[in-house]
């Protein structure tokens, strides 16, 4: 499980969801559809920059092979 604030690592407030609109370039197999779940503390889930940055994250994560899709 996810417990900790994708950004900053705090004691996270919600779960929220990444869904590419390119798939493929996610790492999905060809036809399949990608969905990244990740946890947003209270601070960091109201910051404008927020979205871009947990993007930025999640390839980076994924590059390393860390993260886990469904
Ligand atoms: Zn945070």
């Amino acid at each position: 499980m996810i417990d900790r604030c994708l950004i900053c690592g705090n004691t996270p407030a919600v779960m929220a969801i990444f869904a590419p609109d390119d798939p493929v370039a996610w790492g999905a197999p060809g036809g399949k559809g990608r969905v990244f779940r990740y946890c947003l503390c209270s601070n960091c889930k109201g910051r404008s920059d927020t979205p871009e940055r947990v993007e930025k994250i999640i390839r980076a994560e994924l590059a390393g092979g860390v993260i886990h899709a469904d």
